[in-house]
């Protein structure tokens, strides 16, 4: 079988995890980090230093890299770019699609192989089979590695282009984001009201619950680009926003999110989905030149 060794470059919160996890695992593990102290731990833990770049790509073929973003990737190869050939670049960075794209480009040009990683857990999600990372990139090449990526979390592997394991990552994040404030947001409400957090959590968490109910519903219609409103009317969801705003500014709460969904809403009502489903906002969100 392979040897069990692998070089991480990268050791912020994730990075760190992820060269321990290794350790653990029994791996060889030979780590590099702009701020060299921030591996000390690791090395009492049996990882080996580098202390230059060119020598963590010399010291294995597999190498992880786990940085803020893609940029930083640049910064710490474009010097030692002539010691990439052969070696094989599984980036946990997370960063938009295009610019995975381009360093898988950027990679080939110089002999190296790229797999695009989206962790989707925290650093205390990583050395747990139960978590999972989206990857893609060249099929054997993950297929070649797989053993050793399991060590860090699940894999899902998405296919061959590049850009796929960041849209994952991506789209994933967009709807994160987004449902999390709403629930920071209406949290303020119920304070300015005197409902604590703790009140509020089982009524947040059943609402949050309910949602995967909704979406199956209404995939199959999107699906078709069919928006009836046999269950629901965008003027009876606008009035809904409205009331959202309201109760928001009667409770002196910053009203921003609920007035951007307003405004969704308005366009949808200004472009003739009134008796639609709430559901053809999406073509409101597809006109991007509004
Ligand atoms: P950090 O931003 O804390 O890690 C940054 C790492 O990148 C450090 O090793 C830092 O080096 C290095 N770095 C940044 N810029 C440069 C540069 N210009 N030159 C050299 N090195 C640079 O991130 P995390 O460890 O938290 O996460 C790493 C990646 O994983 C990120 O892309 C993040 O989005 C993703 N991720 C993180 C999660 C989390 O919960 N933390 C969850 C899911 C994904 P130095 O120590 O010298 O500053």
């Amino acid at each position: 079988g392979k040897s069990k060794s692998v070089t991480v470059i990268g050791l912020g919160p994730m990075g760190k995890a992820m060269a321990a996890a290794f350790l653990e695992h029994g791996y060889k593990v030979t780590v590099w980090n702009r701020t060299s102290n921030k591996a000390d731990e690791l090395i009492t833990k049996g990882a080996v230093r580098a202390s230059t770049v060119h020598e963590a790509l010399a010291a294995n073929e597999l190498v992880i890299l786990s940085l803020t973003d893609y940029d930083a990737m640049y910064t710490i190869l474009e010097p030692a770019s002539e010691n990439l050939s052969g070696k094989v670049l599984v980036n946990l960075s997370s960063d938009t699609p295009d610019k995975a794209r381009e360093a898988a480009k950027w990679l080939a040009n110089r002999g190296a192989g790229h797999i695009t990683g989206g962790v989707q857990v925290p650093p205390s999600g990583i050395g747990k089979p139960e978590s999972s990372t989206y990857y893609s990139g060249p099929k054997e090449v993950f297929e070649a590695n797989k053993e050793t990526l399991e060590v860090l979390t699940g894999t899902d592997y998405r296919g061959e282009d590049p850009g796929l394991a960041a849209l994952y990552y991506q789209i994933q994040m967009d709807m994160f984001w987004t449902a999390m404030l709403s629930y920071l947001h209406a949290t303020a409400v119920a304070q300015a009201n005197g409902i604590t957090a703790e009140q509020f959590l089982p009524y947040a968490a059943e609402t949050m619950s309910s949602l995967p109910k909704f979406i199956e519903f209404y995939t199959p219609r999107i699906n078709a680009g069919e928006y009836p409103g046999d269950v629901d009317r965008l003027a009876m969801g606008m009035a809904s926003v409205e009331h959202v705003v309201h109760t928001t500014q009667d409770a002196g709460i910053d009203i921003t999110l609920p007035t951007a969904v307003l405004e969704v809403f308005r366009r949808g009502m200004e472009n003739g989905h009134a008796g639609n489903s709430f559901t053809s906002l999406i073509e409101i969100f597809k006109k991007s030149d509004i």
